[in-house]
């Protein structure tokens, strides 16, 4: 009974942080060269589930062929993305790299797998997203998508999988996969291009959106966004938001650090149960946070996942 309360609770806040994001603007076309042979997505405005929430990807052109970093939510935000790299070069697709397993970077794989592309990711989200994949799958609404958005989309596993680094070299160019520690999700990965001095951070970091840190380990993020600030880096990807730099990553570690101080501060407090508390910390901790453009019942959406799980 209790856990079904929570279901359709945080089954009515997720609602609510659509109706915020489906008020967006309209998204930017195409991929944007960030730098010698790197396209990304960059300030993409449209965060509706439709928009894969506003996730970015990018790709890596070799001499033979192209690394795709990240694939969107489904087969037909896949097939947009394959799309755009088309518009920049008709290069055979070796890779796909996955930042982490979360949907909306990681269920338009299957695009890319069906043209014969290896698909490189973290063992441990690896596995996660054997566990949780399917199950969402036949249950879009959960995630504000509805069967039709979904239709074509196939759960793929990456086939190459690594634990601590991978590096793949493509025609001339180096991709450095890198895991320290689970930060955002358990098998969370840096992928960083050394001659280029660009970083792909996946969800590790959000640059104007409020970060979802329900599966996150905020020892583990700090630590890995320290690692980021020792890098010898210029120009950041980050998983939502537009193209970053060290200022952005140091903003993150100082959302995370009161962020989660002050929600379990909060919590420790609550004695009572029901939604209306998480309602009233989020709205207290909505005070204490900086303001970023969209998506501020992602602060609610956080207490009921991660402080006060139990508690509603
Ligand atoms: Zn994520």
């Amino acid at each position: 009974m209790r856990k079904s309360i929570i279901a359709s609770t945080q089954a009515l806040v997720l609602a609510l942080v659509l109706a915020l994001v489906s008020a967006a603007t309209a998204q930017a076309q195409g991929l944007t060269k960030i730098a010698e042979n790197v396209y990304a997505y960059a300030g993409v405005k449209d965060a509706s589930p439709k928009n894969s929430y506003a996730a970015n990807a990018g790709i890596v052109v070799g001499t033979d062929g192209v690394l795709v970093i990240d694939t969107l939510t489904s087969a037909k935000e896949g097939q947009r993305l394959l799309k755009d790299i088309r518009a920049v070069t008709k290069k055979p697709i070796k890779y796909v790299v996955t930042t982490h397993g979360h949907f909306d970077h990681a269920f338009g794989s299957c695009v890319f797998t069906d043209l014969g592309a290896t698909l490189a990711g973290h063992e441990l989200d690896r596995e996660t997203l054997a566990k949780k994949g399917e199950a969402l799958l036949k249950k879009p609404e959960a995630v504000g998508l509805t069967p039709a958005d979904l239709k074509g989309t196939r759960i793929v596993l990456p086939s190459l999988t690594f634990t601590e680094r991978l590096t793949i070299r493509l025609g001339g160019e180096t991709i450095e996969l890198i895991h320290l520690t689970p930060s955002h999700s358990p098998g969370s990965t840096l992928v960083y291009l050394p001659k280029q001095k660009v970083l792909f951070a996946g969800d590790v970091l959000f640059t104007d959106f409020h970060p979802f840190l329900g599966e996150g380990d905020i020892p583990g993020w700090v630590k890995t966004l320290d690692f980021i600030q020792d890098l010898d880096v210029t120009s950041i990807v980050p998983g939502h938001g537009p193209l970053s730099t060290k200022k952005d990553v140091a903003e993150m570690r100082d959302y995370l650090l009161l962020f989660d101080a002050k929600a379990k501060e909060l919590a420790a407090a609550v004695t009572t149960s029901g939604p209306k508390d998480a309602a009233a910390l989020a709205a207290e901790m909505k005070k204490l946070l900086p303001a970023r453009t969209q998506g501020e019942a992602m602060i609610l959406y956080n207490i009921m996942t991660k402080y006060l799980p139990t508690k509603h």
